[in-house]
């Protein structure tokens, strides 16, 4: 008989083994829903007897907490914890963890990869050579990286990983609008903090890594793109809303700016009709910057250790409804 039980509510991954080679040696037993649990019901009927839940987007509000009467830690497979109704896990003392960074990487490499597509575009040169057109007479609007200001709108864990790969193409200056980090940005790191409006107007490259909130709600819209350079490059893996979406076609469609590259969509997944799919300045990919195999085994081995230390009579270290 095991010590400890522990749910799997949210399927997804290829395999759990990670989960079990953490908790085995503790004595814990993994339940696995036999598919994706929708409802508190469904959780509830997986979750039975269980002292540990691991869940991804299923609803754990104030009916299953109050149901599993061994639930001792709720841990979150990503971020985000709104599905989880943290308020009562913190009044029943059971605690709630997330994993945060977990694809700081993937993501400030994929914004790399979206702005040099667009700035070097590849897309664009690999269809053409597909369609057998060896083109070495282009004429097209490239210019070199180097030299060129970086603009970075949220200077977090990802607007800082971004930073630290691009310096390899020595940037001329390198812009930073975070309201937030301003005072915390340590002068060595060679960024300028500015407003909006200035970044805007002085990049060449923007990159946006800020969450999206009422305040950077279409943080972007047809003024922001005015005030850019007509040879600017706009990229955002950060979250679609905080670009105005009609707005950034509009730009591309008018040559307001070069081109954009987005991971991220006001409304997601985009319709086969949406406009920016007809559009070869802009180089698109379905919100898939946060993925690698080493960001998923980081996710599922954090997640389970922060059950392990709850097991082992500790804290979790990302500990989210802090008593
Ligand atoms: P973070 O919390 O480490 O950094 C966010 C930064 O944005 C902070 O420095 C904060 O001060 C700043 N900020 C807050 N409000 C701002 C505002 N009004 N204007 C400018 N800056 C502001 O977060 P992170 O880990 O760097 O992630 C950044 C964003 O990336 C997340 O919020 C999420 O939306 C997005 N994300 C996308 C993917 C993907 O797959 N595309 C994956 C993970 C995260």
């Amino acid at each position: 008989m095991s010590k400890y039980r522990v749910a799997v509510v949210s399927l997804g991954y290829e395999s759990y083994e990670t989960e079990k080679e953490i908790l085995d040696p503790l004595g814990a037993e993994i339940v696995l829903a036999t598919r994706d649990c929708l409802t508190e019901q469904e959780v509830i009927d997986v979750a039975a007897g269980a002292d540990a839940i691991l869940v991804r987007e299923a609803p754990i509000g104030a009916r299953v907490l109050d149901r599993l009467d061994r639930l001792k830690v709720v841990a979150r497979y990503g971020v985000g914890v709104d599905n989880i109704d943290l308020g009562r896990a913190k009044e029943k003392r059971i605690y709630v963890a997330n994993v945060p960074g977990y694809g700081t990487e993937e993501v400030s490499d994929h914004a790399v990869a979206l702005l040099l597509a667009c700035v070097r575009t590849l897309l664009v040169r690999d269809r053409r050579l597909r369609e057998g057109r060896f083109e070495t007479d282009i004429q097209d609007p490239l210019y070199r990286t180097t030299g060129k200001v970086l603009g970075l709108i949220g200077y977090g864990r990802i607007g800082r990983a971004f930073h630290r790969k691009w310096k390899g193409f020595l940037p001329g200056r390198v812009l930073v609008f975070d309201p937030y980090a301003h005072d915390r940005i340590p002068e060595e790191s060679g960024v300028e903090t500015t407003d909006l409006d200035t970044l805007l107007a002085e990049s060449d490259y923007i990159s946006i890594h800020a969450p999206l909130t009422p305040e950077t709600r279409h943080l972007i819209d047809e003024h922001g793109f005015q005030r850019m350079k007509r040879t600017a490059v706009l990229v955002n893996t950060s979250r679609g809303e905080i670009v105005d979406e009609p707005a950034l076609v509009k730009a591309l469609q008018e040559g307001t700016i070069l081109a954009a590259g987005i991971d991220v969509f006001e409304k997601e997944p985009i319709e086969k009709t949406h406009p920016l799919l007809a559009l070869p300045n802009a180089v698109l990919t379905g919100h898939v910057g946060w993925y690698s195999k080493d960001a998923v085994r980081e996710l599922q081995t954090r997640a389970a250790q922060e059950i392990a230390r709850v097991f082992q009579g500790q804290q979790p270290i990302c500990w989210v409804n802090r008593w």
